[in-house]
């Protein structure tokens, strides 16, 4: 990577680090993935009951396959063989998880997480649930603000995770979100997390690569 341009990315994760803290959030920056999983090590104690909402993030990272070893209690909403009604009962045993697993739509320097669902399953436990929530982004997540996050979804996320499900909505086809109103929508719940309740409940991991959409 350019080193100037790394330089602005360093910047703007310290600002993004320090606007999450005052959030009650904790937040780490993390080198490559083999860092990431030396510092689930510490944050996760071993005998967990752990699940996921979806992320590319969580597969790209090797994240996943770390929380399918004998060390946790995975609930595994991807494992083989689950009928959708098996799926679903994995979603609603989130809740009831000591630690979930996710990534982010955004990040904003100013501190906060924007997250857009279809189902609310990924959303959810996120805002309420599990006693701990680690968050695991690459920096390519981090926008300036609110506005930028919004955007973000619509012009990236969203239309990515059309095109990664093979649904026929129309933002596969233009690249760029078109308020669809059909029934195969993905974007339905709108969450942004700011200031939190419970210090350190919800964990930021913020890594120096791009990972996820
Ligand atoms: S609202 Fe519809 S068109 Fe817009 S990003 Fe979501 S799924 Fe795509």
């Amino acid at each position: 990577m350019d080193q100037n341009w790394k330089a602005i990315m360093e910047k703007r994760v310290e600002n993004t680090m320090k606007a999450l803290q005052n959030h009650n959030m904790d937040a780490y920056f993390i080198n490559d993935k083999a860092e990431l999983i030396r510092k689930l090590d510490e944050l996760v104690p071993e005998g967990s009951t752990v699940t996921v909402g979806g992320s590319m993030t969580l597969f790209e990272t090797g994240v996943i396959d770390y929380l399918r070893s004998s060390r946790f209690h995975f609930l595994d909403r991807y494992e083989k063989g689950l009928t959708p009604e098996q799926v679903v009962q994995v979603f609603k045993k989130a809740f009831t998880s000591d630690v979930f697993f996710s990534s982010s739509n955004a990040v904003t320097e100013d501190g906060y997480l924007y997250n857009v669902d279809g189902n609310g399953n990924r959303v959810a436990p996120m805002i309420y649930g599990p006693d701990s929530v680690v968050i695991i982004v690459g920096w390519n997540k981090i926008v300036k603000d609110i506005d930028a996050a919004i955007e973000r979804n619509r012009q990236i996320s969203a239309p990515a995770n059309v095109v990664r499900l093979g649904i026929p909505n129309p933002c596969a086809k233009t690249g760029h979100c078109m308020d669809c109103q059909g029934a195969t929508r993905i974007c339905c719940d709108y969450v942004l997390l700011g200031k939190q309740k419970i210090p350190g409940r919800i964990k930021v991991l913020i890594l120096g690569e791009d990972y996820g959409y």
